[in-house]
């Protein structure tokens, strides 16, 4: 597994020394945009404690990040502008935004930027060199500051200029690359649970592709006393064993695998009894519970039922430790909501009794925050992508390339 507790974080950087010192920082602000407004500033915000610690401390911060996908040209669709407005608002410190990407291009003008102040630089991914970590690109941001800070916890899972290069050159020069607040604390939680959980340790898993999550599956699998499977994964393994999916989403090429886990996991891994069944994905789908050995050939299984929600609710309320990834079913639309909602009511209040509660994944974290229960988590991840691969035990390389102890 890729614990990286090892690695240094902005704490253990001397308070005095920022006074004064350049600090360059990657954040994800890869935030939606509607208009040329920022349309949802989830992201900005997280980012605001490790900026508000470095300003208040007087340093000079040289902010990084990226935004969309531009295809390594510049496309002002994608311009970070309205991100470096909507961070001057929510910021007590000064906001410069510099219409320039690379480092070199944007060095006379970050120069100007007073001490406890934000230099915003244009969309790292304006240029070619980010995503193909170019040493020459990360070289001149590196030159920018004395100390790089890695807040994207989003993008750890990519090697990008902005990232790993950026660390590498940082170290190169003598200078330290430590990880930012945020970034630190997604770190704890996922690791800490991973390494050292109290038991009993319940894994939840589910979303739409059991292709996409096996290597967490199989991960995980050692690790917990229990995996609780949802969603449109669990068709997969009720094939497995020879169930009647009816018109369900099946992935054909993970049967062999499924049937692989289902055999190694045995008692461990605990699959849906009853489902929530209709002939269509629709708002106004009449649907039906039917145990699982009652699906019809028309039917498509589109939630965990009645009977499983009691069951994960039980072993859920039972646990010290939770995982989650992953909604139990179409939660998007109303008929198929309940699932979801029963089991992030279940986490919840395990979390209110003291367990330990982490959901990662985008969707999954959307119906926590949909349900209005995401802050009685112990810790909701910001990046679906990275806290997949950190479950999975892969070593994160914008993690790995930062300072050791
Ligand atoms: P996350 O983003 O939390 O990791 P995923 O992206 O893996 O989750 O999966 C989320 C999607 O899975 C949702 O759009 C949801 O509608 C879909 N889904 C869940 N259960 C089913 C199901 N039984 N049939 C079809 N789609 C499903
Ligand atoms: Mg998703």
């Amino acid at each position: 597994m890729g614990f990286s507790l090892n690695k240094k974080t902005i704490s253990d950087v001397e308070l005095s020394w920022f006074e004064g010192s350049g600090v360059v920082v990657r954040a994800d602000l890869n935030v939606p945009l509607d208009d040329g407004v920022v349309a949802d500033d989830q992201r900005i915000r997280a980012s605001l404690p490790t900026l508000r610690f470095l300003t208040s401390s007087g340093a000079r911060v040289v902010l990084l990040s990226h935004l969309g996908r531009p295809k390594g040209e510049v496309d002002p669709e994608f311009s970070l502008a309205p991100v470096a407005a909507r961070l001057d608002e929510l910021i007590e410190a000064p906001v410069r935004f510099i219409p320039h990407s690379d480092g070199a291009e944007a060095a006379s003008q970050v120069a100007e930027v007073p001490q406890g102040g934000i230099a915003l630089l244009e969309n790292t991914r304006f240029l070619a060199g980010e995503t193909k970590n170019d040493p020459a690109l990360a070289q001149s941001w590196a030159e920018l500051g004395e100390l790089f800070v890695n807040d994207a916890f989003g993008t750890a899972h990519r090697a990008h200029a902005s990232t790993v290069g950026l660390a590498e050159a940082m170290r190169a020069r003598g200078h330290d690359a430590v990880a930012g607040l945020l970034m630190a604390r997604e770190l704890r939680y996922l690791e800490s649970v991973l390494r050292a959980p109290e038991r009993p340790f319940v894994a939840i898993i589910g979303g739409a592709k059991i292709s996409s999550k096996i290597g967490v599956v199989s991960a995980l699998l050692p690790r917990v006393d229990r995996l609780l499977i949802g969603g449109a994964m669990a068709n997969t393994f009720f094939r497995a064993l020879g169930l009647e999916t009816g018109a369900s989403l099946v992935e054909e090429d993970s049967l062999d695998v499924a049937a692989r886990l289902l055999e190694e996991a045995g008692e461990r891994m605990v699959l849906p009894i009853d489902c929530v069944v209709a002939s269509e994905v629709s708002e106004h789908a009449s649907a039906r519970v039917v145990a699982r050995d009652a699906v019809q050939g028309e039917d498509k299984i589109l939630d965990i039922g009645p009977k499983t929600r009691e069951r994960f609710g039980d072993m859920i309320g039972r646990a010290r430790s939770i995982v989650w990834n992953g909604p139990m079913g179409v939660f998007e639309m109303e008929p198929f909501a309940g699932g979801t909602l029963s089991i992030v009511e279940a986490v919840a209040l395990a979390c209110d009794g003291g367990a330990l509660g982490v959901l990662g994944g985008g969707d999954s974290a959307a119906a926590a925050e949909r349900a209005g229960v995401a802050h009685r988590l112990t810790h909701v991840s910001t990046g679906g992508g990275a806290s997949l691969e950190l479950l999975a035990g892969a070593v994160l390389p914008g993690v790995d390339a930062l300072s050791d102890f």
